[in-house]
């Protein structure tokens, strides 16, 4: 039996649902990507850890995708098992100000909820597109706030489907990264948030909003920042005196509005996005000297 055949065969619970042959470029926000030979949507934590065995007994590859908001999928796709966390992984649960947040759960509908709520925190993730538990992996942030600055705890899940609490230091956040990838899964996250006024909260939420987006695209397909900050400058200034803003290799085109950014503006390829990677790194470096690091996730790349 080969191993589609055996997952097949796994009786899941309700509402985990499991598709092959699934085109990845509908869960990026890139809208790049081939196809992952098995997509999963887990409904419960006993569904992951059914798939962590299955997983260490066939030796299949498997990958967790978030929203896909910071993930370039290669042109060929996924060889093996792409997991997305829903329902009791995407559960909200608040008790005064204390929030206890599943990784699938959007990071939008946390921040707008939170500010219906009166709790104070995540006003800045309104503009970040991207799941919680892409947001702890990633250690998203934006206007001087992070992620991680209102996590107490993380729970993980090992490859052996073994849940551990990690606390707030054990997790490791750093700038745009933290110590989070080297467990299976993310499952939730407890937040500890300032209670305030639900006007004040919403208004400072809305302010970030527009700022954000009259500053960064919005419109066309992107994967938010392409690079990382390097110490005290910032990506996009480096990318604009390079004079590389609107430079484009293929449907690849390096934003006019954020140097940041790259777009996705006529059916770009992975490769597309790679090469005007590589472009950019070449002469920002040859410019000011620094090398770019990357920002976005890649998935499926050899
Ligand atoms: C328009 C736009 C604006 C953006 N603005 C910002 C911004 O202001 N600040 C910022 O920091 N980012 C920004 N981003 C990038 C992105 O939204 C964040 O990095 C976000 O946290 C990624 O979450 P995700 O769920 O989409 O993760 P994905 O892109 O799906 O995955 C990212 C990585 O996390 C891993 N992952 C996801 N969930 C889990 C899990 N539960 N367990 C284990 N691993 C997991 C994936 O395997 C992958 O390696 C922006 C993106 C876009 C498209």
């Amino acid at each position: 039996m080969n191993w589609k055949d055996a997952l097949l065969k796994i009786d899941f619970q309700q509402n985990t649902r499991l598709r092959f042959g699934e085109p990845l470029a509908k869960h990026t926000h890139f809208g790049i990507g081939g196809e992952t030979t098995a997509y999963v949507e887990v409904n419960t934590i006993d569904d992951l850890a059914t798939l962590t065995h299955f997983h260490r007994e066939w030796k299949v590859p498997v990958a967790i995708i978030g929203k896909g908001s910071n993930l370039l999928v290669s042109d060929k796709g996924f060889n093996g098992i792409s997991i997305r966390l829903i329902g009791e992984l995407a559960n909200l649960d608040i008790e005064g100000n204390i929030v206890i947040v599943g990784a699938g759960q959007s990071l939008p509908r946390l921040s707008k909820m939170m500010s219906k709520t009166g709790l104070s925190g995540v006003e800045f993730a309104l503009g970040i597109p991207g799941s919680v538990g892409g947001a702890l992996i990633m250690n998203a942030g934006a206007w001087g706030s992070s992620f991680g600055d209102v996590v107490t705890d993380v729970t993980v899940m090992r490859d052996t489907g073994e849940l551990i609490k990690l606390t707030h230091d054990e997790a490791q956040f750093e700038y745009r990264h933290s110590g989070l990838e080297a467990y299976f899964c993310v499952i939730s996250a407890t937040l500890k948030l300032q209670p305030g006024d639900v006007d004040a909260i919403t208004t400072h939420m809305n302010t970030l909003f527009k700022q954000k987006i009259e500053t960064q695209p919005f419109v066309e397909e992107n994967a938010g920042c392409m690079f990382k900050n390097p110490p005290g400058d910032s990506a996009g200034r480096l990318i604009d005196i390079s004079g590389l803003k609107g430079h484009r290799i293929g449907g690849a085109e390096v934003s006019t509005v954020h140097g940041n950014f790259i777009l996705n503006l006529d059916n770009a390829t992975a490769n597309d996005v790679l090469d005007l990677v590589a472009y950019i790194q070449k002469h920002v470096q040859e410019k000011t000297g620094i090398f770019l690091q990357t920002e976005v996730k890649r998935l499926g790349f050899d």
